[in-house]
């Protein structure tokens, strides 16, 4: 493997220059030296601007990425979530294996070339389009193992279990069906995973009860119990007041009260949404080392609400953010909406800090989604240090707001000012994914993309 040479790069102590970083043959950083002399006749290689750990997303569902653009026309004035997961369901029907791995190959390739280095497939559409298992139960969230290896991306897949309508036990809904796995079917799925993984240092299986309006708590927290206690979980929780109110007419309780008390949750476990808490819920989260998985532009498409994540900071929380719905991708634009919304809700500035810090809010930001993002997806991801996987972007610098910026105020440039992605290069691995702004196997990705949204709207 080559050894880079950075003139400036975010490291664990902070921002360096002149930095070399040397990588081994598996991928995994060996070494990084601040302050080094770029050495003659070595093959070291000059990055040609600040380098960055790679950004984890935490929260996608790839097959959406079909209707991005196609539910923004209003049908009725009291358009919301809900009609808007009638739409997505259309969606959903037209997809099947050979289109999952068409829209999934380029979409990987969009989030690469964003600086997304790894992602977490939260994955629920498991049977054909008459409800029944594939041949192989895992076969589509094989696609999605096979279509990540391709194009060079992390990959940390969440299969779903999702058994039921809402919390009265409702069965499922026709347009559900494709999405139905009990706890049987699920651990069949994870078991034929571990085949499809073998050999690969970029992936890992996790799983995901969808929501506790499609899984009963006592489910969730069976699951949890009979599988290693480090397993990567993921959950839909509390994205919708109307959720919130029929998990208390149902159980008594609000949604992250009532998995907080009955589910082992912990530093494994990441809360998707969880935008509609109350204080204490707040600090039980913290308290558990979950992290919570903010989608802010997916949430404010959805029109879900807005997360408290000022309070949330101040007790501790960890947080990291996904790209969800898909509708775009832009780990720069997360970021900045997240903050944008706060300062909305309370009319004031600078507001993604614990009450009692001060600083750069780009930074933060950014430093904390790729701790929390990296702690949520299970991988060794998120550091320029030595025994991390070697995954990195390097920004330009002629897209920043601040050409000439140092330090955080880099971050703050590329979060909140400039235009258009502001990175260039991306490594996975030790591997060059994309080159100034290109994926090698972009063209034919988006042909078959195209071919296939084509069959996804017939
Ligand atoms: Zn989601």
């Amino acid at each position: 493997m080559p050894s880079l040479f950075a003139p400036t790069a975010l490291l664990p102590e902070g921002w360096a220059r002149n930095v070399r970083i040397d990588i081994g043959e598996d991928g995994t950083i060996l070494a990084v030296t601040p302050d080094a002399i770029l050495p003659l006749g070595e093959r070291v290689e000059r990055l040609a601007g600040p380098a960055v750990p790679g950004m984890a997303n935490l929260h996608s569902h790839a097959f959406q990425r079909a209707m991005a653009g196609l539910a923004e026309k209003r049908r009725d004035p009291s358009d919301s979530f809900w009609t808007w997961r009638e739409a997505m369901y259309r969606a959903a029907h037209g997809v099947g294996p050979d289109e999952l791995s068409d829209i999934a190959g380029f979409l990987f390739i969009e989030m690469l070339k964003a600086g997304y280095t790894t992602v977490g497939e939260f994955h629920y559409l498991h049977n054909d389009a008459h409800g029944a298992p594939y041949a192989d139960p895992a076969e589509m969230s094989a696609r999605l193992i096979h279509a990540s290896a391709d194009i060079g991306i992390g990959l940390t897949v969440l299969p779903v279990l999702y058994m039921r309508a809402g919390f009265d036990n409702a069965p499922l809904e026709p347009a559900q069906r494709r999405f139905a796995a009990d706890e049987e079917r699920l651990l069949r799925i994870l078991e034929s995973l571990r085949w499809h993984g073998r050999d690969q240092t970029t992936l890992r299986v996790g799983l995901a009860p969808h929501s506790l309006r499609a899984v009963p708590v006592e489910i969730v927290r069976h699951i949890a119990s009979v599988l290693p206690e480090d397993t990567t979980i993921h959950i839909h929780v509390a994205e919708q007041e109307r959720e919130v109110e029929d998990c208390i007419a149902a159980t008594g309780a609000r949604p992250v009260e009532l998995l907080m008390m009955e589910a082992p949750v912990g530093p494994s476990w990441c809360l998707i949404h969880a935008t509609h808490v109350e204080h204490e819920e707040l600090a039980d989260i913290a308290a558990s080392g979950a992290i919570a998985g903010l989608c802010p532009i997916t949430e404010a498409n959805l029109g879900d609400g807005v997360f408290p994540l000022g309070a949330f900071l101040t007790t501790g929380g960890r947080f990291g953010i996904g790209s969800d719905s898909n509708v775009a991708l832009n780990p720069w634009e997360e970021l900045r909406l997240l903050e944008y919304g706060q300062r909305l809700v309370h009319g004031r500035r600078c507001l993604s800090l614990p009450e009692d810090a001060d600083g750069s809010v780009g930074g933060a930001i950014f430093r904390a989604a790729l701790s929390g993002g990296a702690a949520a997806l299970g991988q060794p991801v998120g550091v320029i240090a030595p025994g991390f996987r070697a995954d990195l972007a390097v920004l330009d610098r002629l897209k920043l707001a601040q050409p000439d910026a140092e330090g955080d105020d880099i971050l703050d440039s590329a979060i909140f000012g400039g235009s258009g992605l502001p990175v260039r290069d991306v490594m996975v691995a030790g591997i060059w994914r994309v080159r100034d702004g290109r994926h090698p196997g972009e063209e034919a990705a988006r042909g078959r993309f195209v071919a296939a949204l084509r069959r996804v709207a017939a």
